[in-house]
């Protein structure tokens, strides 16, 4: 193959998107989160299994992170049993950042966009991870930013440079603040020819711990690929992509804010654990984004997703 085409993470969004009145929702999310946590745990495991579960805490837990919104860097316990291990999940983008505005082919000419296919796929995901014995912590529960900039960086109804960035630092920092084992991000893909599909996985190559970060992300590329059938475009570093950047800090830092090393100014707290950054399919492709939007979809891609971190897991 030519090279990796994904978008960078930190391309400036430029969809205008009114602000919603997502925060209404969030208490009905994270109840929803809870219900489809049992229900995975009622459907895949043992009677004993469930009385524990009906004796764990199902609420979420929000993690106090300096420059991360109120509502974000949320902590979901284990529903039975513990691993001792936490798994990050990052949803790409939210609120005034779409990401990718994808295009299913459809009648009704509705765009599917990336934060919330991302966001769905990432509620899929954290409810078997929690029924598997893990401990999960999300970036974001709802559609919103994380970086609590979001509420003042804002220009022409979308997010600013500045803002942007300052949500991505803000991700890294909630997945430090939760001890996590291994971070994964999660966004979908998109080129300017639509028939191109596809899947891509990243992962920092400058890192100390670079060698369980492409393990990592190996085994969530195979994964992906292997349940959805998709185009396996290889897994890359994160400084091999040639996208346009969003200014000339992020030019000459050259890597995802989230997985990159610190840099003084840009990034001074960098992720501190293995990490990879998912792009399962492109939305830009309708085929990719009519599944990638379906129920079917999103539940596949997560069951994908979870096979990954646990094979990382059992092998490191
Ligand atoms: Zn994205």
């Amino acid at each position: 193959m030519a090279g990796p085409i994904a978008k960078a993470r930190h391309v400036t969004p430029r969809t205008r998107q009114r602000k919603g009145h997502h925060a209404l929702f969030r208490p009905a999310l994270l109840l929803a989160i809870a219900t489809m946590s049992l229900f995975a745990l009622v459907a895949g495991r043992s009677a004993v299994a469930v009385r524990v579960a009906h004796g764990a805490s199902a609420a979420p837990t929000h993690l106090a992170v300096a420059g991360v919104q109120a509502g974000a860097c949320m902590s979901f316990a284990p529903l039975q049993g513990s691993t001792s291990k936490t798994v990050f999940i990052d949803p790409g983008h939210g609120g005034l950042d779409p990401g990718v505005v994808g295009n299913a082919g459809n009648a009704s000419g509705k765009p599917v966009l990336e934060k919330d296919v991302a966001l769905a796929v990432a509620v899929r995901l954290t409810a078997l991870l929690r029924a598997d014995g893990y401990r999960v912590v999300m970036s974001r529960v709802d559609d919103s930013s994380v970086g609590r900039s979001a509420t003042t960086g804002i220009l022409a109804g979308a997010l600013t440079a500045s803002a942007v960035h300052q949500d991505l630092v803000a991700r890294a920092a909630c997945a430090n603040a939760a001890k996590a084992s291994v971070l994964l991000s999660i966004h979908f893909n998109a080129f300017d020819d639509p028939s191109v599909g596809g899947t891509e996985t990243y992962y920092d190559s400058v890192r100390s711990f670079a060698r369980d970060s492409k393990k990592l992300a190996t085994e969530v590329q195979a994964s992906v690929v292997s349940a959805l059938g998709s185009g396996d475009r290889g897994v890359w570093t994160d400084d091999e992509l040639a996208a346009p950047t969003l200014t000339s800090s992020g030019d000459v830092y050259g890597h995802f804010i989230e997985l990159g090393p610190a840099s003084a100014g840009w990034v001074d707290d960098p992720s501190s654990m293995p990490g990879a950054l998912v792009e399962p399919l492109f939305l830009t492709n309708p085929g990719e984004a009519r599944y990638a939007a379906s129920v079917t979809g999103q539940d596949t891609i997560a069951s994908a997703l979870r096979t990954g971190v646990e094979r990382y897991f059992s092998g490191v």
